[in-house]
């Protein structure tokens, strides 16, 4: 048996408004990741098994090892359908807000999702959700969105008619948002959640191999490149790795291709913060990934030096400058961080 995470309240508010909904939007963030898709797609796999008219709009493209997955060749891009998503938008009954918690994390979309008369549901696990929607269920210490449509479902009553799509959709981005179950991955009702998804016949070995193992040879040595740059700071047990817009074309760089990078420098041994500086090819900054292992909270650096947030031990921003002087602002951020650095890190000593 699954805890009742989400209040009983808002299920039954949420039932009310879909028993009355026609046409049902669901939106999710920019650079969607798996959970982003994979929330989605499991939710609207549900909504289409009720009879519903539903669209999925996220503000750009997805990376290409999401491709397979069911229902994503029907996923409206924004940046490239406006005038359509934009009529969606305006006219839908529901809008569903998955995987994010501020309007400025759909970019170009906020305008429209803002100004749109439809009843507007919040479905996600980042800290400090914006109040833009009528119900927020936001429980940041879940670790995926995917797994608060599959509770979300379950209290509706429609467990069986969660369908092998959707259950593949859902385990997805559970996977993703946990690096394959290897952090924020204790609880353990996920493991029975799991269970129920294996149970509707999900060969999750395979959707691994899919998702991590679909990769293009130049993807390899772009990681291969970037890593023999890598600069670890053993002081503060962090490292940084980057790439500049040249490295990129140089090695055929596809959107996604750096995706799980910076992940890749937490596996040396005492190193328990990783930043990853990427110039960006569309706009004039250099994105930033952190990542941390243990309880360094990642988002706090995101925050106060990138302009950006997330997650305790995933986060993100963005830097208006030069790689170099991004470089710097990661530096300084470890010189004021290297006591937190010091005695937080799960692996210094060992
Ligand atoms: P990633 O490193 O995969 O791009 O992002 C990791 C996490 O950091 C995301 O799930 C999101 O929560 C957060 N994040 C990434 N970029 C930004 C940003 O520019 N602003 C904010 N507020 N959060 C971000
Ligand atoms: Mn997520």
């Amino acid at each position: 048996m699954l805890t009742k995470v989400i209040e009983q309240s808002k299920i039954d508010h949420f039932t009310k408004w879909f028993e009355r909904a026609d046409r049902i939007v669901i939106v999710s963030h920019v650079s969607p990741d798996g959970d982003a898709v994979g929330s989605s797609l499991g939710l609207a796999d549900f909504f289409d098994s009720q009879g519903k008219t539903v669209n999925v709009i996220v503000p750009n493209v997805f990376p290409d090892f999401l491709k397979w997955m069911p229902g994503s060749k029907d996923i409206l891009l924004y940046d490239r359908y406006k005038d359509f998503a934009d009529k969606l938008i305006a006219q839908a009954d529901i809008i569903c807000c998955l995987d994010f918690n501020a309007l400025k994390r759909i970019d170009d979309m906020a305008d429209a999702v803002a100004a749109s008369p439809a009843r507007k549901i919040m479905i996600d696990h980042h800290l400090h959700p914006e109040e833009f929607c009528k119900i927020t269920i936001s429980h940041p210490e879940i670790s995926s969105t995917s797994e608060l449509v599959f509770r979300l479902i379950c209290r509706m009553g429609y467990f069986s008619d969660i369908s092998l799509e959707g259950a593949e959709c859902i385990y997805t981005g559970m996977m993703t948002d946990t690096g394959g179950f290897t952090y924020n991955s204790n609880n353990r009702e996920i493991y029975f959640i799991i269970s129920e998804l294996l149970s509707k016949g999900i060969d999750k070995d395979d959707i691994y191999r899919k998702v991590y193992n679909t990769y293009s040879e130049s993807r390899l040595r772009l990681m291969g490149y970037v890593l023999s740059n890598m600069k670890v700071y053993p002081d503060c047990h962090a490292a940084l790795i980057s790439l500049t817009k040249e490295e990129q074309s140089r090695f055929d760089y596809l959107k996604g291709d750096s995706e799980g990078f910076v992940n890749i420098p937490l596996s040396i041994k005492n190193v328990c913060f990783s930043c990853f500086l990427r110039e960006d090819t569309e706009k004039p900054m250099v994105k930033i990934s952190l990542r941390s292992v243990g309880t360094f909270p990642c988002n706090k650096v995101a925050a106060e030096f990138f302009n950006g947030g997330g997650h305790l031990n995933a986060s993100g921003g963005e830097f208006f400058g030069t790689i170099e002087e991004a470089k710097e602002v990661f530096e300084q951020a470890l010189q004021k961080y290297k006591p937190l650095l010091c005695s937080e890190c799960p692996k210094s000593g060992k």
